[in-house]
């Protein structure tokens, strides 16, 4: 046997028990290469070292070379990441504009520097805006 888990879904399951012709997760069907739990690390790093590394690493998942089924797999280790610290700023650039959106009740538009492409990120509808901090919470000027 040999225990491996999805990098996309995180589901569990025997490497050896995959029938020969299948290459892909039995659970949400990505063809990204299972990891090993025995690889397990734990690392120590600032949060704004590893959200540069999403940030860059999202950057190059974009690019219109980058698979789709790798773009999903990066997305899914930076929900993970995220959801052990969902207080912090998000990991993606995408992600803290789509936050940023939502703080400001504003639209938010990014031009795509290689393409000129515009990604527009909108507001969530019907959500209270976060509370206006009172003058005690403001930073000093
Ligand atoms: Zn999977």
């Amino acid at each position: 046997m040999t225990a491996v888990r999805c990098i996309r879904c995180a589901s569990a399951f025997d490497l050896e028990a995959l029938p020969e012709d299948v290459h892909a997760c039995s659970s949400c069907g990505t063809t990204s290469l299972p990891v090993r739990p025995e690889d397990d690390v734990t690392v120590v790093l600032n949060w704004q070292e590893l959200r540069i590394l999403g940030v860059w690493a999202s950057n190059w998942a974009g690019q219109p070379l980058f698979p789709e089924d790798s773009r999903a797999t990066l997305d899914a280790i930076l929900k993970r990441l995220q959801a052990q610290h969902p207080d912090r700023t998000p990991l993606s650039l995408a992600a803290e504009l789509k936050h940023l959106a939502a703080v400001t009740g504003s639209e938010v538009k990014l031009v795509h520097p290689s393409s000129g492409a515009t990604t527009t990120f909108t507001p969530p509808k019907n959500k209270a805006l976060p509370p206006t901090p009172t003058a005690e919470e403001e930073e000093p000027p």
